[in-house]
């Protein structure tokens, strides 16, 4: 049977960059070493670190000015280590749309010289959509703004991307990096970790305005970010087989023709099952229209009990790991870059028939 897998992260990998890694396991090009058993300071590995930055800058089209790091601990640890470098005794201003939001919240909160301030909300309604930011929300004298452009959890994600003036917009892009066409210049930093759209977990991507790095050093030199940009990301051992994996999905993904040919194939894959859920007299989407998520698709039926009978359905047709975030329940198809359309399609035809059979 064909495995469809829906999952939220660690995510479906592309095919081809799989196989690709298999082939190169035990030898690397004719190293007779696999990647893992590299040094991150021989040339070989040096080579891969500096492919995989110069194709994520491609794909992203990342400006002179800025620079990319590849780091460890999580998007998580980037909600720490994002107001310790750059908002000491400061303010730091947050959007709340949801689960991961608030985590990037409570983690800014933490640290006793910063002032946290949630400037906008999506809380009264669940967080169904994105609060509009309007320029009079915004403290001038703020750090930066925080945004979570896809909350992964919730399925709501930002179509444009407000304009905080002088303020600089840091974004946790963690589930849409690369899926959709934002403009890095309109960020001072985004962050993510790999585990959806570029490669295994154990990687965190972030892209820094080189304005924005810390002149100070701080207490902790693995959270400092001018210290991690100085040491081109080798500070310490950096996670060499993720980073090899991201390159060959930046590969696949240049290949493909890029973001801009990636969103269109996104569109349609999301837009598919969007339009089956809409007609749908059984399954409902909780989101605004306007926010849904072109990665995280959340949905219903009319009863949790009906819900469970669905997943469990779906599995055993191959529809894997379609079961919704704990926190929130009902169903979430994860489409990332690499998810097929053919498999949206085995989703929206399997709807269907639990449709007929439950309607
Ligand atoms: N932010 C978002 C939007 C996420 O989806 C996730 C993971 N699901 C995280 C942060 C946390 O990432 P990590 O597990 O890499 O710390």
């Amino acid at each position: 049977m064909v495995v469809y897998n829906f999952s939220a992260g660690p995510a479906v990998l592309p095919g081809p960059v799989l196989k690709k890694a298999q082939e190169e396991l035990l030898d690397y090009q004719g190293s007779e070493m696999s990647v893992m058993e590299m040094s991150h300071r021989s040339s070989l590995f040096e080579e891969i670190i500096a492919d995989a930055e110069k194709l994520l800058r491609e794909l992203m089209e990342i400006p002179k000015n800025y620079r990319v790091l590849f780091l460890q601990g999580g998007a998580s640890l980037q909600f720490s280590a994002l107001p310790l470098n750059l908002a000491q005794n400061k303010k730091a201003l947050y959007v709340n749309t949801g689960s991961w939001s608030k985590k990037a919240i409570a983690a800014a909160q933490k640290i006793e010289n910063v002032e946290t301030k949630v400037i906008a909300s999506s809380e009264d309604k669940n967080f169904t959509y994105i609060p509009e930011i309007t320029q009079d929300l915004i403290d001038e004298d703020a750090a930066y703004l925080h945004i979570t452009t896809n909350e992964t959890i919730g399925g709501i994600c930002y179509q444009e991307i407000p304009d905080a003036g002088d303020v600089p917009i840091v974004a946790d892009m963690s589930s849409n990096i690369l899926s959709n066409d934002y403009q890095v210049s309109d960020f001072g930093v985004i962050y993510a970790g790999a585990q959806k759209n570029i490669g295994p977990a154990g990687l965190t991507v972030v892209v820094i305005r080189e304005d924005l790095l810390n002149e100070a050093s701080l207490f902790a030199p693995m959270l400092d970010y001018r210290l991690q940009a100085d040491s081109h990301s080798m500070y310490n051992t950096p996670p060499t087989f993720s980073i090899y994996m991201a390159k060959l999905v930046f590969e696949w993904l240049q290949d493909l023709g890029g973001v801009p040919q990636i969103l269109q194939e996104n569109q349609k894959k999301a837009g598919l099952l969007y339009e089956a859920i809409d007609r749908s007299p059984l399954f409902h989407s909780p989101v605004n229209k306007q926010d849904r998520s072109l990665t995280n698709v959340p949905f219903l039926t009319t009863s949790s009990q009906l819900d469970k009978e669905f997943i469990y359905a779906a599995q055993k047709q191959g529809l894997e790991n379609l079961k919704g975030h704990r926190s929130v329940g009902g169903m979430r198809a994860s489409l990332y870059n690499a998810f097929p359309m053919v498999g949206v399609r085995k989703l929206v035809d399997f709807m269907e028939e639990f449709e007929k059979a439950h309607g």
